[in-house]
């Protein structure tokens, strides 16, 4: 099957001849025949099978004929990021090289002013992310009764993100009658309803199960410490072993972290940049772009910095983090072993993270790898937290890195508990106690595995996390 065997325009056959394609992906093969019937198109499959194509070329192709007016785009394209857009324009600019046709993006982080002169032109496709869409339009700037075509892409992130009423709203607005050509590398529940409530019989295609992760890729994981500190220490450990490693992305689970890992790797002498939702597009855009050209080889990034951007050629994932949400492994271990490349992917797993890990086995569904010994249960009983047991040397992985936070409870617990004895009257003193109490009672009912108090075990993991104390 070729690119020319799918229906595709010759202007569009040439651009993509240009950009080297020899043939179209599966994703691309199968989505692209029911996108040029004007056909709703459901589309499911993984990071990094060219998920893009598979929309803007059918799209530049029926873009073709007509044109835009003023204020009114003629077709939408939403991604949950700025770097996704600004990343769907780039394509737009690459396969539709032989087209004049004209492009808007509406991103936070950007001037009003400047996006509205834009519109006012007049745009054939219009990308934007949800909230700033929403935006303009609200202001008035922005007639959606000429949308002959709406993409969603990254409609999973979109999720996680929290822009599914967003989307919902947009959705309302636009006419019953375009087109809606819909991605997302996972199906959750939301995301049905969504496809549901605002596809039209669409063609669904599934490339692989979404837990699918590239054969090319090895996964490796390592426990390590749950202080960061010492944690840190064993990510220097790891790196130093990657004898193969040119670049590589690092995750972690919260955005505070990503600017700690990234100071810490400074200190230690990486080219090291930090990527997070909290910066501004100025500096996101120009780490982004300092990464590609290899001037930074090692990016902290968070998930939602990091989904869907394509960034060529990383060597190595390295999860700082557990993820929490299994779904988001799959898509940050997509980010190397693109294309048929060999990529590597290196997990850092603490004694919080059973949970999380489980979910990731189960996903990815095969055994997981370990450099060194495999943990045993044991390992994962304790919690730095909770960690009477740890101090009593039982722990393999942990017993010399009692975090401080737990050092301070345990203080607090004894102090508590001598000042029970005392049997002081002083209100503040006793109520103190009664509250490191409940707190230990809670505690101990939790590892004797007695019935589920409280959230149970759906405490999210972030409080489940050792806190450190100044
Ligand atoms: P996804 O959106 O599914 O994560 P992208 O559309 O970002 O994937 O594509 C991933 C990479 O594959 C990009 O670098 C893109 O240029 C490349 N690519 C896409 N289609 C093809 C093709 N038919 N042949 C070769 N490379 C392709
Ligand atoms: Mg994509």
């Amino acid at each position: 099957m070729t690119f020319a065997d799918l229906g595709l325009s010759t202007k569009v056959l040439k651009a993509v001849a240009a950009a080297g394609y020899e043939k179209p992906t599966p994703i691309q093969e199968q989505a692209i025949p029911f996108a040029l019937q004007g056909r709703d198109v459901l589309g499911i499959a993984q990071t990094g099978t060219g998920k893009t194509a598979s929309f803007v070329l059918p799209m530049l192709t029926r873009l073709e004929k007509g044109r835009a007016r003023a204020r009114m785009p003629r077709s939408l394209i939403l991604t949950p990021t700025r770097e996704l857009a600004a990343q769907v324009a780039d394509s737009f600019k690459t396969y539709g090289a032989e087209h004049k046709l004209t492009m808007a993006l509406l991103i936070g982080g950007v001037s009003f002013e400047e996006q509205s002169k834009k519109l006012d032109k007049g745009a054939d496709i219009l990308i934007a992310t949800p909230g700033r869409l929403l935006d303009h339009f609200k202001r008035g700037k922005l007639l959606l009764t000429g949308v002959e075509i709406l993409v969603i892409d990254e409609a999973d992130r979109m999720l996680d993100m929290g822009f599914i009423p967003d989307i919902e709203e947009i959705c309302k607005l636009l006419p019953f009658t375009r087109q809606t050509l819909f991605f997302s590398a996972t199906m959750p529940p939301e995301i049905q309803r969504l496809v549901d409530n605002f596809l039209h019989l669409p063609a669904r295609i599934e490339i692989a199960p979404p837990s699918t992760t590239a054969k090319t890729i090895t996964q490796k994981f390592k426990m390590v410490s749950a202080d960061p500190k010492t944690k840190r220490k064993q990510l220097r450990e790891i790196i130093g072993t990657l004898t193969d490693l040119t670049n590589a992305i690092v995750f972690c689970n919260r955005k505070r972290d990503v600017e700690i890992l990234f100071r810490s790797l400074k200190k230690h002498g990486f080219n090291a940049g930090a990527l997070h939702g909290d910066m501004d597009q100025f500096s996101r855009t120009k780490t982004l772009e300092a990464f590609r050209k290899g001037e930074i080889t090692m990016l902290a990034a968070s998930d939602v910095a990091a989904r869907g951007l394509d960034i060529p050629e990383v060597s190595h994932v390295l999860n700082y983090d557990v993820p929490v949400h299994a779904e988001d492994y799959v898509h940050r271990i997509g980010r190397t072993g693109r294309a048929g490349r060999k990529g590597a992917a290196f997990t850092l797993v603490t004694p919080e993270d059973a949970k999380a890990l489980k979910a990731i086995e189960e996903l990815i569904g095969k055994e997981l790898s370990w450099l060194g010994e495999p943990p045993s249960e044991a390992d994962f009983e304790q919690r730095p937290s909770q960690n009477r047991r740890r101090s009593e040397g039982s722990s393999k992985s942990n017993s010399r890195a009692k975090s401080r936070s737990a050092q301070t409870k345990e203080k607090a617990s004894a102090k508590s508990s001598r000042t029970k004895n005392r049997n002081t009257t002083k209100k503040t003193a006793a109520n103190k106690s009664a509250k490191t109490d409940e707190r230990n009672r809670r505690k101990t009912r939790k590892r004797s595995e007695q019935p589920v108090v409280g959230m149970g075990d759906h405490v999210p993991a972030f409080l489940m996390r050792s806190v450190r104390s100044l």
